[in-house]
């Protein structure tokens, strides 16, 4: 491709919303642009990257067995009824009506349509197992769409499904999904961990999230280098530090005045911190209770997933309560709720509370503090469970060595199912006997785009982008210094056919612009490898740079382009 003749605009300013480098030299890069808040399209070169992961993906999920097909984006509100999840999946779905008041919506994902379709086409063992893919377009109304393509509200993804005729079936498909998930997040250059993951609204028993590693991810990850743990904090379970022995002493209501904060108790009763509780208060929607209080040490820090999983709801059926009004309901008291006082509110409190003695805690009374307050004696949970959160140095829940904890970028997610969907829609197969069993599920997930983002957050530099040859839009670019020297323009033009005949993928600088403004682009772009054309095209010799290496050679014209069919060869 000449690039005087292709539709291409690079930016030097981009909008202050842009704050990671992804987004910032994306956009710089003319590789996307912005329609409205978190819906991109993809321009040229853009495109071409992400028909590059596409095809990567493509060819790993063939290799497992794979089939693709291609669902539409939208779904009719039936079938999301069926599985229950019309209601659960909340805000984050578009809905639509048709012009007869028809419900649909845009898909978030497909767990519904893949099930429908197998159910209503396979009915014998023979035909299974089956693991069916596409890669198509996904609409998700965001809370908070940003940085671009990382979280964005219509975005690419590869999903597939696959279905079992039992749980060892299905372990050797997610096994299969797994090494597939390895071999793409490699061949696309990202330095990633498979780690333990929630399953979220998607139910099932057993996850793992591939996060490629980066300080802009939203995942935070616990991993252990003493032993091979690593699970987004989410999901790590935490080890209850050891309450000292002490004897169970009189409960005693003390004034506190004005001290609304842990660390205001602390400092006013002189106590140590891990002698306190902390109560959280939240309103919860669609139970058959309104309001939960949950209780953990006054150190530690709520973990919101694992109060939603144990309270089986869905992430947008809980907020803070409003205390005010809580307060009329339930007796608590802003600041100084604690266990003992309140009433109609589910009471969740964490296993760690359950040993410690004589612990501080709101009297559910303004400017008053219980002390000496004990499970069991003084109150009980309706349930008690693991609620924290795993913070750096902590034991490793696996073999007690202190976690380290890091930030990923979740490219892709897989999950077993089990029977969660089969079960609801009544999705059965015949064993050899005729008799019905149900499929057993695995559903299996690919950002497509947000992996092309994470792939320019792992590789750039402060000039530009620089892509892994496998993902490159293009391999090589030929810079012709001065396009008003002959031998230049006849040099390039033959290294630029001879490339293309090798099978390299070339972009030709033949744009009459300066120099310095065809370097700057070059580097902007990212192609992996730069062949520049100047003045000693006389005697056919070239520059040579490599656009992860800051040095640069000179060479024969003939030698260069050996050795960039070589390395596009190798590398791509
Ligand atoms: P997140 O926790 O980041 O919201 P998710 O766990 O809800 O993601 P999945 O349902 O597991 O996402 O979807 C499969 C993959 O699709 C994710 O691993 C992620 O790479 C990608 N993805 C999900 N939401 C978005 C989004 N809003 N924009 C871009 N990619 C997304
Ligand atoms: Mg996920």
């Amino acid at each position: 491709m000449r690039l005087s003749k292709m539709y291409l605009r690079t930016l030097r300013e981009v909008p202050s919303e842009a704050e990671i480098p992804s987004h910032i030299l994306l956009l710089r890069a003319g590789m996307i642009r912005k329609l409205v808040s978190g819906v991109y399209g993809f321009m040229p070169l853009g495109y071409r990257s992400l028909r590059k992961i596409e095809q990567i993906v493509r060819e790993e999920m063939d290799k497992k067995g794979a089939q693709e097909i291609l669902m539409s984006a939208i779904q009719p509100a039936e079938l999301w009824e069926e599985s229950g999840r019309w209601a659960a999946f909340g805000p984050e779905m578009f809905r639509l009506k048709d012009r007869n008041e028809r419900q649909f919506c845009l898909g978030p994902t497909h767990e519904e349509i893949f099930t429908d379709i197998v159910r209503s086409e396979i009915s014998s063992y023979r035909q299974l197992p089956l693991n069916l893919y596409q890669i198509q377009t996904k609409y998700r109304d965001e809370k908070r769409p940003r940085f671009g393509l990382m979280r964005s509200r219509e975005f690419i993804m590869k999903d597939s499904y696959s279905f079992d005729r039992d749980w060892e079936g299905l372990d050797k498909s997610y096994d299969d999904m797994y090494d597939a998930y390895t071999k793409i997040f490699t061949r696309c250059g990202l330095t990633f961990r498979a780690v333990e993951a929630d399953t979220g609204a998607m139910g099932g028993s057993n996850s793992h999230e591939f996060c490629a590693l980066s300080e802009v991810g939203e995942s935070e990850i616990a991993y252990c280098e003493a032993c091979q743990m690593a699970a987004t904090i989410e999901r790590a379970p935490c080890v209850d530090e050891k309450a000292p022995q002490e004897a169970e002493l009189p409960l005693e209501e003390v004034m506190t005045p004005g001290t609304k904060s842990i660390a205001e108790v602390v400092d006013f009763l002189k106590i140590p911190v891990t002698k306190t509780i902390k109560a959280l208060l939240f309103q919860v929607y669609n139970q058959d209770y309104k309001y939960v209080a949950a209780f953990v040490r006054g150190d530690r820090e709520l973990n919101m997933t694992k109060l939603i999983n144990i309270l089986k709801i869905a992430e947008h059926e809980i907020e803070f309560a409003d205390e005010e009004q809580m307060h009329k309901e339930t007796g608590c008291v802003g600041g100084f709720t604690g266990p003992i006082g309140l009433h109609d509110c589910k009471i969740v409190v964490d296993t760690e509370l359950v040993e410690a003695k004589n612990l501080c805690a709101g009297a559910c009374k303004a400017d008053h503090h219980l002390i000496n307050v004990n499970y069991g004696r003084d109150y009980k949970g309706d349930i008690v469970t693991d609620l924290k959160l795993l913070k750096e140095g902590e034991p490793c829940p696996v073999c007690g060595a202190p976690v380290k904890i890091t930030r990923g970028i979740e490219v892709g997610q897989v999950f077993k199912l089990g029977t969660k969907y089969s079960e609801a829609m009544n999705a059965y197969y015949k064993d050899e006997n005729m008799k019905d069993h149900i499929m057993v599920m695995g559903c299996y997930g690919v950002g497509v785009s947000r992996t092309l983002a994470a792939i320019v957050e792992q590789h750039h530099d402060e000039n530009g982008i620089i892509w892994p040859m496998p993902v490159a839009p293009y391999h090589v670019v030929v810079t012709i210094v001065n396009t008003n020297n002959e031998e230049q323009i006849s040099l390039a033009e033959e290294l630029y056919q001879e490339l293309q005949r090798a099978g390299v993928e070339v972009l030709l600088d033949d744009r009459k612009e300066r120099p310095g403004v065809k370097f700057k682009d070059a580097d902007l772009l990212g192609i992996p490898v730069r062949i520049t054309v100047g003045k000693q095209a006389t005697d056919r010799i070239v520059e040579w740079k490599l656009r992860e290496c800051s040095d640069s050679v000179n060479m024969n014209a003939t030698e260069a382009l050996e050795k960039t069919v070589v390395l596009v060869n190798q590398k791509k």
